[in-house]
């Protein structure tokens, strides 16, 4: 697995500004296929913006 850097988005404004400012970013909500993914080397992304908190999805943490 890549290095990667994590972030939990605050907003949905927030949370679609990080993933645009940073091209090799993903949104990673429960990450049942993103881990795995990433474990595999089947993706590899700089930046990991967390949309878990964010109301628009129920805010489940
Ligand atoms: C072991 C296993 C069992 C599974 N069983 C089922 C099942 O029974 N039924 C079923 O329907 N699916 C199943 N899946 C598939 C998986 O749950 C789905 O693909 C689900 O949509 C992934 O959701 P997640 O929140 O975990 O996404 P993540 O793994 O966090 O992300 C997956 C992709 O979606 C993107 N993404 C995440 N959140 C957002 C967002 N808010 N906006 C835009 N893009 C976003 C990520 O960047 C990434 O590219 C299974 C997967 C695995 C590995």
């Amino acid at each position: 697995m890549q290095p990667f850097a994590y972030t939990r988005a605050a907003d949905p404004s927030d949370a679609v500004a990080a993933v645009a400012a940073e091209p090799d970013a993903a949104f990673i909500a429960g990450g049942t296929e993103l881990v795995n993914w990433l474990q595999d080397g089947l993706a590899n992304h700089s930046l990991l913006v967390d949309v878990n908190a964010l109301s628009m999805l129920g805010g489940r943490v």
